[in-house]
């Protein structure tokens, strides 16, 4: 595995400056491809599973932390509030729960509203001490893939288990793999809120869908949210350490402390519970994991550049710009290397992390075919220009990790 800072610098992808400060990166285009590829991947999965996604903003009011029980239990990871004169006092949040239960109560809800799925791929921030901070790993502006499931007591289960299914989907669809399993309970020490039987239905709740996925996980003290247990997805980094890119945690605490409700069918007012789900994750720890398991030869629907056009001289440099063309038509990323940047050897090189080479000499150009390359070194037999860039954008668009399939796929 490689180094995610190293080769984020090399590819040209993400940095940082001491102008912007520790923690707070930046992302250069390509960098900013891969990015928008998976947040778009995610909305998609989200949207197919039943969710709605929502915006809000990334401050809050002091008040609305010490509801949430923030500003008690979390208050040394967010940064100082902001005095607005007048008493008001805005905070950079520390995380989208509250304002997804304010959206909750924003409007009468019925169990036939339940589950309600709210989903926001939104910015969150951490106090950090610059010590700690590398690279995308730990960062002080994080964009967090999140989501909040309002649902009844008895959906809990149910809930949680499809949030455990879109997890394994992401993964195979990345190529990543998750280290392990963990039950995130608490620990001794006042970090948690405390309700002991709300801590052991909401891991009652947990450990039942583990078994009843048949998931492997280690159960740990001391490392769940303050409001309630996790499972945490574990990877690892090219050093062997190990983080949490995914998590879903039961809560029984934020509903009562924002005093949510909905009608049941008995008429009656009842509590929803909060399950609290990331399915990748942060966006840059993720981009991380994903630069270092593949070292920059991303699957090829997050490659920033997924088709590499060749055009052999400089008479093949029309034909070339057509295919380029109808990729693009198509939603691809495509490059054009014409003969002006160097030899067909060194062009072909310093493509090869991209997963598409469509490479045009006289005789392709002549019957109007593209002559496919894989990264992987494969050579499928040439193609008409539109069928190739089809084939491409259908292999593109099946969100996997498989570079070419069919008779040829070898
Ligand atoms: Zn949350």
């Amino acid at each position: 595995m490689h180094d995610h800072r190293e080769l984020g610098r090399e590819l040209g992808l993400f940095g940082s400056d001491p102008l912007i400060g520790a923690g707070l990166p930046y992302w250069l285009p390509d960098g900013a491809a891969v990015r928008h590829a998976l947040e778009e991947y995610i909305r998609g999965q989200e949207r197919a599973a039943g969710y709605r996604h929502v915006y809000s903003p990334v401050l809050g009011k002091r008040e609305l932390y010490e509801i949430s029980g923030h500003w008690a239990h979390y208050r040394d990871d967010m940064f100082p509030p902001m005095e607005l004169g007048g008493g008001e006092q805005v905070v950079l949040r520390p995380s989208l729960c509250p304002h997804h239960a304010v959206l909750f109560r924003s409007q009468a809800r019925s169990y036939r509203d339940l589950p309600l799925r709210l989903a926001e791929l939104g910015g969150m921030f951490r106090a950090e001490l610059s010590g700690v901070l590398a690279g995308l790993t730990r960062v002080r502006a994080i964009q967090l893939n999140d989501a909040h499931l309002f649902c009844t007591p008895e959906q809990v289960e149910e809930e949680a288990a499809g949030a455990l299914e879109l997890i394994g989907r992401a993964y195979a669809a990345m190529g990543i793999r998750a280290a392990r399993y963990r039950l995130s309970l608490p620990g001794p020490g006042g970090k948690y809120a405390a309700a002991p039987e709300m801590w052991r239905r909401a891991t009652e709740a947990l450990v039942g869908v583990l078994e009843r996925l048949g998931l492997p996980y280690e159960a740990e003290e001391g490392e769940a949210a303050f409001y309630g247990p996790k499972i945490d997805v574990q990877v690892r980094d090219h050093a062997g350490r190990e983080s949490t890119l995914s998590t879903v945690q039961v809560d029984f605490h934020q509903p009562e402390r924002f005093g949510l409700r909905y009608v049941g069918a008995d008429g009656a007012r009842h509590r929803p519970v909060m399950v609290h789900r990331s399915v990748v994750g942060s966006v840059e720890r993720a981009v991380a994991q994903l630069v270092e398991v593949h070292g920059g030869a991303f699957p090829a629907w997050l490659a920033p550049v997924q088709v590499a056009v060749l055009p052999v001289a400089a008479e093949q440099e029309a034909a070339a710009r057509e295919f380029a063309a109808r990729c693009v038509a198509l939603g691809l990323r495509v490059e054009v290397a014409d003969a002006r940047q160097g030899s067909l050897g060194a062009r072909v090189r310093r493509a090869r992390l991209v997963p598409y080479q469509g490479v045009i000499g006289a005789r392709e150009a002549a019957d109007g075919l593209v002559a496919p390359r894989l990264r992987d070194g494969r050579r499928p037999a040439p193609l008409p220009g539109p069928e190739l860039a089809s084939r491409i954008a259908a292999l593109v668009g099946a969100y996997g990790v498989r570079l070419w399939d069919g008779p040829d796929a070898g």
